[in-house]
């Protein structure tokens, strides 16, 4: 399978080449020239690993299937506690894809467990003796699952950048505690955006890639703008849905709705790929917080990010700009040209509208709907309740969204509410949802949620109080170019 820039149609890259390099070099993301067309049915039955080696093998024809096979095995064995992509009935008709039982109790572990052994093997692939510096940009969890999944890994040096006061006080900690030779954290005056914005700067800066290169270095990146991070994420649509035919609740062939909590749009796009590749996907169900950015664009075909920012009780989510947009417009227009257009004009102005037939496409597989942290607050209740289910801040957004969708057009398809993070890791706002009084502390607030409900935090959380903090540093946003250029 040969990849190619959704800004430019004429370079064509090997799956290693995409994901060593992570962003094309005039500043598109990198999409595959097709869709697969599996036999997907015979993969029921499989264990999660081999699953996943089936979903790897389509798109990185040039790796090996017994190191992807191997691959799999490692990221998604005993980490995970045996629930990689554990599914949960909610209710009648309403599952939750639990995606939360790896190392730092956030979906983003199944691309991150997974990518550092993929870049590896990618230069292996590429017989490419450089070191790769990997800049992440993140509004929480993209940070810590990234550190997780790199740390120590031979020859790679991955900076963190998350903004100063945009996470939760656990997510920090998470990030600022950690381990490794090879890796450093910064807090980023602004908000995620501008960190963001910093960092694809940075990425897409040539002289800086080639001072760098005059050192031996290739700047890489761990965001969900890697089609490496993109492509572990297919797997678990299907894992879902081999669960629901395992439980009798659909005939193989039946569709299913997805409803996905979503900022940068990579994990709903996964399911997006899942459905091309002939997945029976119903609807994609995009959930938003209160920055509705992509709920106004899918419901009217304009993108419009000069808006106020917020911030809210799930600030995984907190995006004006969503990378991944881009890939889908890519795969909707066809065309470089007006992909390259319409981001130029973003950059520029702020917003653009797509047209009348382009919307008309994306909306065939997307619908969308947002809650405000009210709403969210009320859900998390509700769920508790009714159901005796005990969701995060994330996922509510998406259990409302849910709920809104099927009230509003009757649609009875199973639906399946992605889950994104652990209860645990917004302990505070859970806490208070539920009407119990709230401690500062995220700590106290931890335990007194682990009395309430019964439930156990996951240890990775809680023995976060008693490690060390590593990473002090507070910088501006042009100073990510410093740090990239400071790597020895
Ligand atoms: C990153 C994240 C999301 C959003 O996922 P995208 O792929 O960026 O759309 C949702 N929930 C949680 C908990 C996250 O960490």
């Amino acid at each position: 399978m040969q990849f190619h820039s959704t800004r430019n149609q004429e370079t064509y890259v090997s799956s290693s080449q995409a994901i060593a390099q992570g962003l094309s070099s005039e500043g598109g993301l990198f999409v595959p020239v097709s869709f697969p067309k599996p036999d997907w049915k015979s993969w029921q039955g499989l264990d999660y690993p081999h699953l996943a080696q089936q979903v790897l093998e389509q798109f990185l024809t040039d790796y090996n299937r017994d190191f992807l096979l191997e691959a799999a095995r490692q990221s998604y064995g005993d980490s995970f506690q045996g629930k990689a992509g554990y599914l949960n009935k909610v209710r009648e008709g309403t599952w939750a894809l639990e995606l939360w039982h790896g190392p730092t109790c956030a979906f983003k572990d199944y691309a991150l467990q997974l990518m550092p052994r993929l870049l590896v093997q990618a230069k292996k692939n590429l017989g490419a003796g450089e070191k790769t510096l990997i800049l992440v940009a993140t509004s929480g969890d993209t940070g810590k699952a990234a550190l997780d999944g790199y740390h120590d890994i031979e020859g790679v040096e991955i900076a963190v950048f998350y903004p100063n006061h945009g996470t939760s006080e656990i997510q920090r900690l998470q990030m600022v505690t950690q381990e490794g030779s090879n890796v450093s954290v910064y807090a980023v005056n602004g908000n995620f955006d501008d960190a963001q914005t910093g960092v694809k700067k940075v990425c897409g800066d040539r002289v800086i890639q080639q001072e760098l290169a005059g050192r031996n270095i290739r700047l890489s990146s761990a965001n969900s703008i890697n089609w490496g991070r993109l492509i572990p994420q297919i797997v678990y649509y299907f894992a879902a849905y081999f669960q629901l035919a395992d439980q009798g609740a659909i005939e193989l062939g039946q569709e299913v709705n997805f409803c996905v909590p979503t900022g940068n749009y990579g994990d709903i796009l996964a399911g997006y790929y899942a459905k091309q590749m002939g997945l029976p996907v119903g609807k994609l169900i995009c959930a938003s917080n209160k920055n509705n950015v992509l709920t106004e664009f899918l419901e009217s075909g304009r993108y419009n990010a000069r808006r106020e920012f917020y911030r809210t009780s799930s600030p995984s989510m907190d995006i004006l700009v969503s990378s991944n947009l881009e890939r889908l417009l890519y795969h909707v227009t066809g065309s470089d040209k007006k992909v390259g257009g319409y981001m130029s004009q973003l950059s520029r102005e702020g917003e653009y509208t797509v047209t009348g037939e382009e919307l008309a496409a994306i909306q065939a597989d997307f619908a969308c709907g947002c809650a405000n942290d009210h709403q969210v607050a009320q859900e998390i209740l509700r769920q508790y309740q009714e159901n005796g289910y005990l969701c995060d801040t994330h996922t509510a957004v998406a259990f409302r969204v849910a709920r809104e969708y099927q009230e509003a057009t009757g649609d009875k398809a199973p639906m399946v509410v992605l889950s994104t993070a652990s209860p645990f890791k917004f302990p505070g706002d859970v806490l208070a949802a539920l009407g119990q009084e709230a401690p500062q502390d995220d700590f106290a607030a931890m335990e007194a949620l682990e009395r309430y409900t019964g439930r156990k935090a996951p240890a990775s959380l809680a023995s976060l109080r008693e490690k060390p903090v590593r990473f002090t540093a507070v910088i501006d946003p042009v100073e990510i170019a410093d740090v990239a250029l400071g790597t020895k």
